[in-house]
């Protein structure tokens, strides 16, 4: 019989495992890639989303025919030898016994790989609503997207409610590009941008980057709240609120009784769990490394390579570096980007690469080798 592996999730990290392990042994493994949504989207997507680009494709930002429909890679393009998509809604997860239940039936595994994502939680922000004043789903990104036309200039509030949240430099990404939209409709003079963020700077673990972005706001006006997160919003006080909302891992993950504060808690070497060939990555994981798609993405090769491992009877020797890199839009076109290493040294390291254009053609080069990767387009 064949070893199963079941991945929960076909995000970045679920697709990336799916993809290594079926490159590496093909239909020998039977793989169950289990996601309830029917189509995967960039996590920087959604920014693309909110301020009329696409990354991707050039000539959607100069006739403006970007649309969620096109950021939208279906599952049914992911086909992969070994590999099985389940269309399905993961409902319970049983790490003792490696089952998962979903909507459609049970799982069982050898090898459980629970790669969900972070979910959103405003219970605790009154005033923000996810869907309405909050850019980090596709349906706040959309919204937002109607509302910026009708805003006539004023106070604009790029508010984070708590740390960690996914992808650092997207409220200093937001708040840039916002600049830039104002400055184009003659309504810069006429409104303020703050970020409001409980981080003690833009990019804590890359001083240097954060240098630039502070350097980047002074220049053009948008003032920087360190150490501060969003308590409550009060929605008839703020002309224009864009908020980050509290994420922690998803409600199915903590009643599995996974996780510590909202996030699971794992090995962060090895991304396996307390229970053996149970493993956790990407946003979810509680590994002290940012959450974001490269990162996800690394863990997902270092399981993978344990799990071969183990199939080829050997002892698992690979480890999570903890090391990956993001890109920032830092406005005017230009993207720059950072290479953060968590777990080399004692302290977090980070390697600024001031902002060019050539390095949008890095960003969108990122986007397509996983699509390509991925998808096959
Ligand atoms: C606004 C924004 C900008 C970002 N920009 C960047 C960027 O520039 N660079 C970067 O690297 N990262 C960026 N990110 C972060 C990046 O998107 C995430 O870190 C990455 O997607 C995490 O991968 P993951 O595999 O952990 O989870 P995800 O990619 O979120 O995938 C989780 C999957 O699980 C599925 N799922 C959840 N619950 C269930 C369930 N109960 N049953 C079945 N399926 C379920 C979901 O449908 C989803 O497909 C950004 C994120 C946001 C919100």
């Amino acid at each position: 019989m064949k070893s199963r592996v079941v991945i929960l999730g076909a995000g970045f990290g679920g697709l990336e495992l799916a993809t290594t392990l079926s490159e590496a042994v093909g239909d020998k493994l039977d793989i169950t890639l289990i996601d309830k949504s029917d189509h995967f989207i960039f996590g920087f997507a959604k920014l693309d989303i909110l301020f009329g680009l696409f990354g991707f494709a050039k000539l959607d930002i100069l006739f403006g025919h970007e649309t969620t429909d096109s950021v939208k890679l279906y599952y049914r393009d992911f086909v992969k030898p070994g590999v099985r998509l389940a269309h399905e809604t993961v409902t319970a997860i049983d790490p003792a016994k490696r089952r998962v239940t979903t909507d459609a039936g049970v799982h069982d595994a050898d090898y459980l790989v629970i790669a969900l994502g972070a979910d959103y939680d405003v219970s605790g922000t009154p005033g923000i609503t996810l869907g309405e004043n909050e850019f980090y789903t596709v349906e706040g990104a959309n919204r937002l997207r109607d509302v910026l036309p009708k805003f006539a200039g004023g106070d604009v509030v790029i508010g984070v409610c708590h740390a960690p949240y996914k992808c650092p430099p997207a409220p200093s990404e937001c708040a840039l590009i916002l600049h830039d939209l104002l400055v184009e409709r003659g309504l810069r003079d006429r409104s303020t941008i703050k970020i409001v963020n409980p981080m003690s700077s833009p990019v804590p673990p890359s001083p240097e980057t954060a240098k630039a972005l502070l350097a980047s706001f002074a220049e053009r006006g948008i003032e920087f709240m360190a150490n501060r997160r969003v308590v409550r919003v009060d929605t008839a006080a703020c002309r224009l609120f864009l908020g980050v909302p509290k994420s922690r891992a998803p409600d199915v993950v903590v009643a599995a009784g996974l996780t510590e504060d909202g996030w699971v808690t794992i090995d962060k070497f090895t991304l396996e769990t307390k229970f053996p060939f149970v493993y956790a990555l990407g946003d979810l994981a509680n590994t002290g490394a940012p959450k974001a798609g490269l990162f996800a993405e690394v863990a997902a090769k270092t399981v993978a390579a344990n799990v071969l491992a183990h199939l080829r009877g050997e002892v698992g020797t690979a480890r999570n570096p903890g090391a990956g890199a993001c890109y920032i839009e830092f406005g005017g076109g230009r993207v720059a980007r950072v290479e953060v290493d968590f777990y080399s040294g004692p302290t977090p390291v980070g390697t600024f690469h001031a902002p060019t254009a050539e390095l949008r053609a890095d960003k969108e080069a990122f986007g397509t080798t996983r699509r390509a990767r991925w998808f096959g387009r």
